[in-house]
């Protein structure tokens, strides 16, 4: 076999065999097959897409390029949790420390940012000294000690999707149903997960920006899941406007510390709640989803998952004090508050929009070697359906560049739009 005739094969819009995405995949993995004939192929995925059987393989080609932990010997049952990407996002680095406030056990392989999608990995190492490469051993270590794990992608497991993760970034190819299904399901196969939690993320700031692609999305992921024996469940959540008030990587961690104080934006708040009761009730610690959120919310009133996420920082060699005091943060040099040029209610806040923003202010990546700064970001104070008074503060800007800082200040103004008519305000889930 030979790349370039695969390459070609689906550039024809022919379906490809599983033994043909295994060659690809390991050829790429052990470096047969270089960057540019991967990225090549990640191309023609994503503009002629894959059968559902092709997708599976992928996955499990992709899960099977490196290790496939075992962890039934560490917990009693492993849960984990993933998101299709968005904007505001930092809903792990909250979620998982109450999940494990309530005696879950839960260990989770993060990403960085993708696009205009910022990643958790890189929000938590705005937390000086905050590991995010454990080792398996490492990782399976301290699940079982600690009961809470949030690290990078191990280099041993799903290697091929490391790899093509950080290539899809830059090329172009991050918006494929197919790439993605096979990214998330293939690191949550490979790190063990017997139940998975999906937020599968719908709209403007969402890789699936219809609900019907969600859906699709959502019942790919899922049937993936089934087929490699693993309980999955998808939600479809709103990513129209950025979740919560953080757009950024210190902003946002320092967001989610503030969400296990008891002190978050309301949509962020809870959504948190939902997925954690969904991740209670997939791990069997609760009977229902009532059930659930009572023991999510209590997590956070007695302070159980502020205490965990601690525990979690110091096991990962982070600062611990910046849990504490949030002003130990990286600030950055110029912070504007940009007011409201009109009044009216908020019809639209694009989450792209200030996604796109934000990598500009060097949140995310424009290429593979980029580094990130943690300072920069937005705070958004008005939701969709908030009413706003001219003058009023709508959002504020974290630049370390003032060049930079007046394209975003023009880029997230254009992203709000008003009306004169009442507008609700949007879901938080679709299904
Ligand atoms: N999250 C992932 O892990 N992979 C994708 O491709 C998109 C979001």
């Amino acid at each position: 076999m030979r790349a370039v005739d695969i390459i070609i094969k689906k550039r024809d819009k022919q379906e490809l065999t599983s033994q043909e995405i295994d060659f690809f995949i390991q050829g790429f993995v052990s470096g047969d097959i270089p960057d540019y004939q991967a990225s090549s192929f990640a191309m023609a995925i994503l503009l002629n897409g894959m059968t559902p059987f092709e997708t599976a393989d992928l996955t499990l080609a992709m899960a099977r390029s490196g290790q496939v932990l075992d962890l039934s010997k560490v917990v009693d049952i492993a849960v984990d949790k993933h998101s299709s990407g968005g904007v505001g996002d930092k809903t792990s680095i909250s979620v998982m420390p109450m999940v494990a406030a309530c005696g879950l056990p839960v260990g989770k392989m993060s990403g960085r940012g993708l696009g205009f999608s910022g990643g958790t990995l890189d929000k938590l190492e705005a937390i000086p000294g905050y590991r995010v490469n454990l080792t398996t051993d490492e990782f399976k270590q301290q699940l079982k000690e600690k009961g809470i794990v949030l690290t990078g992608q191990s280099l041993d497991l799903a290697p091929a999707d490391g790899k093509m993760y950080a290539l899809r970034d830059v090329t172009g190819t991050v918006p494929s149903m197919p790439l993605i299904a096979s990214s998330i399901m293939s690191k949550k196969i490979a790190a063990g997960a017997q139940a998975i939690v999906l937020d599968v993320k719908t709209g403007l700031g969402a890789f699936m920006q219809t609900l019907e692609d969600a859906h699709t999305l959502a019942e790919l992921m899922v049937d993936i899941g089934r087929l490699a024996g693993r309980k999955t469940v998808a939600l479809i959540s709103d990513m129209n406007q950025p979740l919560g008030s953080a757009v950024g990587n210190a902003l946002e961690t320092i967001e989610a510390i503030e969400l296990l104080r008891g002190r978050a934006p309301h949509d962020y708040y809870e959504h948190c709640l939902h997925v954690t009761a969904h991740v209670l009730v997939l791990g069997q610690r609760a009977k229902n989803l009532d059930e659930g959120r009572a023991m999510a919310e209590k997590s956070i009133t007695d302070g159980s998952a502020l205490e965990k996420f601690r525990v979690l920082v110091q096991a990962q060699g982070g600062d611990v004090s910046y849990v504490d005091d949030i002003s130990k943060f990286e600030q950055a040099k110029y912070v504007e508050v940009v007011n409201a040029p009109r009044s009216g209610f908020i019809s639209q806040v694009h989450a792209r929009l200030v996604g796109e923003a934000s990598v500009l202010l060097g949140a995310g990546r424009s290429k593979k070697t980029d580094p990130i700064d943690h300072a920069v970001g937005f705070l958004i104070h008005k939701k969709v359906g908030d009413r706003v008074e001219a003058g009023e503060p709508l959002f504020e800007i974290h630049a370390n560049d003032e060049a930079k800082l007046a394209e975003a200040r023009k880029a997230v103004l254009a992203a709000h739009a008003f009306s004169d008519e009442f507008v609700s305000p949007l879901p938080l889930f679709y299904g």
